[in-house]
């Protein structure tokens, strides 16, 4: 279990205030100077030496990634761009960063992007984020008032940080969506190569991290990367933050060590499942694009990226959708499907056309109205698309469909027998509503 003096957020509830000189009391601001002293070299050791692994999903090691960025500028500018656009259905950890924690962010910003010979960096925040955004230029206010950042700092590091609104589109959480998003374009990922960290944002090095990942930076620097990578599993360390959803008896979100169990997370923290532990049916543990763990397989599992992957599905943003027995599990498949098929950005066919086919089967699958030869045709159909798409997106909608066939094909198959049988009895009336 996680000691209370392990926490880095420690006001992630907002019980204390967010402002400056609160946030100063928790720790954060306190010897940057000397860390930046240090030199980039030395940050970016301490990164990789901590074992962090990126918070966004991909579960990339961040120290890497920061080691990626040109040593020597070519005569371009470098820049951080923190992707704080949240919108992985199930994910509510990064807007109580912002909320109630931002100076954290802030002063992780300007770590970060010294590390990687950056003097400026940019926050591209969600829309649909009004109250975080204001709170989070709240605090890069305070920051330049204090001089803290900005052209004469008090680090003696010139530094610029810019809070940018986006629209509420999922696809920009793509990290290049994101770039072209920023540059004043329609939010439409980029073919890699050119990565980033060559050709990011204005054409100039580029590295594009989670507002988690950031916002950790400065506490495992102060505290020292061996502190970080003894907190949880080899591969898997450190601390997390988990958002609980679903069908647990108190959805929260928790900061807790890199692989507890499910059992333990939900217990400690969520009052246990509704109904108790029989009646779970299964779980989403990474946000709405990893495949569905059926029950038997995740109680006792460690909430972890490695562990997760070898249940063939993922710890992805640590979004933990709880589903009880109660759940219409192919309706809620097909509302997933329904949910990639509004946010593909279109450019590619497979994702394109291949998300509005698999949400209209899965619907004809939830009411019983399909053959059971089309399962296979399903399965078929995603795999077509997964891997075969510009970004990301057509995987994150592949995943969930093959995750339900993976598990539940026998659900899907009773709905069929169900609806020959009887195709206007109450039951298949109420499963299509
Ligand atoms: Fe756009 Fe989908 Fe292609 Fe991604 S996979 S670039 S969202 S069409």
């Amino acid at each position: 279990m996680l000691q209370d003096r392990d926490r880095i957020f420690t006001n992630l509830y907002g019980f204390h205030s967010p402002d400056l000189k609160a946030a100063q009391m928790r720790g954060a601001w306190d010897g940057t100077k000397f860390l930046l002293e240090q030199g980039r070299d030395w940050i970016i050791n301490e990164m990789k030496a901590s074992g962090l692994r990126g918070r966004g999903g991909a579960g990339f090691p961040t120290g890497l990634k920061w080691s990626f960025m040109p040593k020597q500028s070519d005569g371009r500018p470098h820049y951080l761009v923190v992707n704080a656009d949240e919108s992985e259905p199930g994910t509510c950890k990064d807007r109580e960063i912002m909320r109630n924690d931002p100076h954290l962010l802030v002063e992780g910003c300007l770590l970060a992007s010294f590390a990687m010979g950056a003097h400026a960096a940019y926050i591209y925040i969600r829309g649909e984020y009004v109250a975080e955004r204001f709170a989070l230029q709240r605090a890069v206010d305070e920051a330049y008032e204090a001089k803290l950042i900005g052209k004469d700092n008090i680090h003696g590091y010139p530094f610029d940080l810019y809070v940018h609104h986006g629209a509420g589109a999922y696809i920009c959480g793509e990290e290049t969506a994101l770039i072209e998003s920023m540059e004043g374009k329609k939010g439409m990922p980029r073919l890699k190569p050119p990565f980033p960290a060559n050709m990011g944002l204005y054409g100039c090095p580029t590295t594009v991290n989670n507002v988690e990942s950031i916002a950790v930076a400065g506490t495992i620097l102060r505290r020292g990367a061996s502190w970080f990578s003894g907190i949880g599993r080899p591969n898997n360390v450190g601390t997390k933050l988990f958002c609980v959803s679903g069908h647990v008896n108190k959805p929260c979100n928790v900061e807790e060590a890199m692989g507890l169990t499910f059992r333990e997370l939900i217990d400690r923290h969520c009052g246990g499942i509704r109904g108790g532990w029989d009646n779970l049916l299964g779980v989403i543990p990474g946000g709405s694009s990893v495949p569905i763990v059926p029950a038997h397989e995740i109680a006792d599992a460690h909430m972890d990226f490695d562990t997760l992957r070898n249940l063939k599905s993922g710890l992805g943003t640590a979004a933990v959708i709880v589903m009880d027995k109660s759940t219409d599990i192919v309706r809620a498949i097909a509302r997933l499907a329904y949910f990639y098929k509004h946010e593909s950005c279109g450019q590619c066919t497979p994702c394109r056309e291949g998300t509005g086919w698999m949400w209209r089967v899965l619907t004809r699958m939830a009411e019983g109205r399909a053959q059971k030869r089309e399962i296979d045709m399903l399965l078929e159909v995603s795999t077509q698309i997964e891997g075969h798409t510009i970004c990301a997106l057509g995987d994150a909608a592949a995943w969930p469909v093959q995750g339900l066939i993976r598990h539940f094909r026998h659900e899907i198959e009773k709905r069929i027998d169900d609806y020959a049988a009887n195709p206007h009895s109450e039951s298949v009336m109420i499963a299509a509503e």
